[in-house]
């Protein structure tokens, strides 16, 4: 047993895994972090924690965390450890030359949701106004990006609609796309609590995850679709709701389009789109999924939760704007217990996406073509800014090959293990002049790297995360960064290098320069967040004390917006080479690529990924739970354990995709979301077959 000693002194700050953002009591002795405890006044998590935040911090002190910056001339040269003020200069001159040559738009850079928004909102800063591109992107691309699209376009705002709080007053929980008690775990208890009082849940997904069934809980239906088949599920219900006339239409008439209702109540009435006619297409049983519309449209307070199940598909922007139009048509939408809810996946998703890191957005989601918000931004920062969208990332990879775009700034990110088809991504990397890594351990992609920045942990700075139901909390230093700087002071520096004279002395300063260009954080401030503990936006003149639940008196957007959005199937097909679907997900101990998890000291966090795959295709190989096998696709193959398992359906085969070894990416496609570009990670045509081993 490890002598952690009494703890001297305490700080309340904020985890930095997951969306649903538990607040936790650092207990330090000396300058040693002895434990953390989930703080019981914590808005978002009221005590609770799960294994991740309260155990797997032990990276932050892990001996393979770099704290010296360094740079090479080429990826083929040893690195070489060099100051603070030779890398600073060394890169500015690159930047500032390359741009000289190339001109604005070669230049890029990849904020990071694991940073506070401070730091975010800095890294698109430089990028605008530096850079002098916007060419600047998030990893919400690959995972959250179409929410953004889907929710702004039928209610007129990116983000969910509900605090936590709100499930408790939920009489039917539709979950789709999700796995909660894996990937959300404290939101997941807290659903749990009302269905245990009562509330009934349907359950949207390929796999029978835990809540389908587990003790005290039982799914009242499970719609095991086949995968990339959202949106044919979503408009057979909605085909039920109209044709059975359970559609809430005074709400529609009083809040949304009436017009537009009616016309896309005509389309999803069509035969062609009952569940009896799609059911060929979902696989799902169609009087079960008339079964669900009906508890769903008649059951009391309906409330929807997702995520990268919905998302992570061609049609996920499609999937969104149908879950939102289901929600509209039946009335749940502004009040407690309703409501359309996207589970964020990394601690600060939703704030990155806040703060203006996509190329075609300001902070508070203006776009960068209004040109009364660009003049006030560049009124603020004194300099032009460029009227055109910039690249998104897949865009800056083809650029890059292209020989247009020749230098990245990549911030808290590992794109080359969690962006899709990873030839792709190290060929456009390896093309380019200039390639930037700013993070705490030399990832995948700093293989492609000419210079590393050494990055901060969140226990290494103060600033703000906003977690998955726009709530904004504070993160507070609880010790100083190894490297000697947090990471706002060293975009703060590269900036400056380059000559653009910033003088920002603490984030307070950053967040209110974000609060005097952003209307929905009008009244956010640091002074405010330490008062109040927390603030869920929109915080202004007309909700002083921020907005639980949104869309009460009327959407954003006005009238609420119906969109038609016809099921396409993706143009990622089995066959007889392909004949299975894989499909991915997480595991309750494991942290994305896990970059910390994996850096943790307890043996639950040196697991592997495994292949679940259902008996049937499994005696068809000749395959055993533990047994090598070769996961191949048209993209690429590789290696790793099978788990026999019927949580997934003949046909489907599931794995995760948390460790280097396995490297799931690089069997997945270059199919994505037609309006976002958001990989189609859940959908891949691939073969199993027994293998030897790596
Ligand atoms: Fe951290 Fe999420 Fe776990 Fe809470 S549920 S402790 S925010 S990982």
């Amino acid at each position: 047993v490890k002598e952690i000693g009494k703890p001297e002194r305490a700080v309340i700050t904020t985890c930095a895994y997951c969306g649903v953002g538990c607040t936790f009591r650092a207990e330090m002795r000396g300058e040693q972090l002895v434990r953390m405890v989930p703080w019981k006044d914590g808005k978002a998590n009221r005590g609770h924690s799960c294994v991740k935040g309260r155990f797997a911090w032990g990276y932050a002190h892990h001996k393979d965390r770099i704290t010296s910056p360094m740079i090479r001339e080429s990826i083929d040269q040893p690195w070489r450890e060099v100051s603070w003020d030779e890398a600073l200069s060394h890169t500015a001159t690159r930047l500032n030359a390359i741009k000289a040559q190339h001109g604005a738009r070669a230049l890029g850079g990849i904020t990071s949701s694991r940073c506070t928004n401070e730091e975010t909102f800095l890294v698109q800063k430089l990028v605008r106004a530096g850079f002098g591109s916007n060419n600047v992107d998030t990893c919400a691309r690959v995972c959250h990006s179409p929410t953004g699209y889907g929710l702004k376009q039928t209610f007129g705002t990116s983000a969910g609609t509900q605090d936590f709080d709100s499930v408790m007053d939920a009489d039917v929980i539709l979950l789709i796309g999700a796995n909660p008690t894996d990937a959300h775990p404290v939101f997941a208890s807290r659903m749990k609590r009302r269905l245990r009082q009562g509330a009934k849940l349907i359950v949207i997904d390929p796999r029978r995850i835990d809540l389908v069934r587990s003790p005290h809980v039982e799914a009242a239906h499970h719609l095991p679709l086949q995968p990339g088949t959202n949106v044919a599920v979503l408009t057979a219900m909605a085909h039920v709701i109209v044709t059975e006339k359970l559609a809430d239409e005074a709400f529609i008439r009083e809040r949304c389009d009436w017009d537009e209702y009616q016309d896309w109540a005509a389309f999803v009435a069509d035969e062609r789109h009952s569940p009896e006619a799609l059911e060929a297409v979902t696989r799902v049983p169609a009087a079960d999924l008339r079964a669900a519309a009906r508890l769903y449209a008649t059951g009391g307070n309906g409330a929807i939760y997702y995520g990268l199940g919905v998302t992570e598909h061609s049609q996920g922007s499609s999937t969104v704007m149908a879950i939102a139009n289901l929600a509209m048509a039946t009335g749940n939408i502004g009040r407690r217990g309703v409501g359309v809810n996207p589970l964020r996946g990394q601690n600060n998703v939703q704030g990155a996406c806040d703060m203006g890191s996509f190329p075609h957005e300001l902070s508070g989601y203006r776009h960068i073509s209004d040109g009364a918000t660009r003049a006030l931004f560049e009124a603020d920062w004194g300099v032009a800014l460029d009227p055109d969208p910039g690249l998104r990332i897949p865009n800056m990879l083809d650029a890059a090959v292209d020989g247009s775009f020749r230098a990245l700034y990549v911030q808290g990110e590992d794109i080359l293990q969690s962006d899709p088809n990873t030839h792709h991504v190290a060929a456009g990397l390896k093309a380019m002049d200039l390639v930037i890594v700013h993070d705490l351990f030399l990832n995948e992609t700093a293989n492609y790297a000419h210079v590393f920045l050494p990055g901060s942990t969140f226990l290494e700075k103060d600033g703000t995360f906003t977690n998955a139901e726009r709530r904004i909390q504070l993160v507070r230093k609880v010790m100083e960064p190894a490297n000697g700087m947090s990471d706002w002071q060293v975009t703060q520096a590269l900036a400056n290098a380059m000559g653009l004279g910033w003088s920002y002395s603490h984030p307070r300063e950053i967040m209110d320069e974000v609060a005097r260009l952003t209307p929905s954080f009008a009244g956010v401030s640091f002074a405010r967040l330490e008062e109040a503990g927390s603030l869920q936006w929109p915080v202004n003149a007309a909700h002083p004390d921020g907005s639980p639940i949104m869309h009460e008196d009327g959407f954003v957007r006005g009238k609420g917006h119906f969109v038609v959005t016809d099921y396409i199937p993706t143009d990622e097909r089995t066959g007889p080479r392909y004949p299975l679907l894989l499909t991915t997900g997480r595991i309750l101990s494991q942290y994305n690529v896990g970059a910390q998890t994996r850096r943790t000291e307890n043996s639950i966090w040196h697991d592997e990924d495994v292949l679940e795959i259902h008996p049937t295709d499994a005696e068809n190989r000749g395959l055993n739970t533990g047994d090598w096998v070769r996961l191949a696709s048209r993209t690429g193959e590789t290696t790793l354990r099978a788990l026999v398992t019927d949580r997934v359906a003949p046909g489907v085969v599931y794995t995760t995709f948390h460790h280097p070894s396995t490297q799931a990416n690089v069997v997945t496609t270059d199919y994505s979301d037609w309006a976002t570009n958001c990989p189609e990670y859940k959908v891949t045509a691939v073969q199993v077959a027994p293998s030897n081993g790596p």
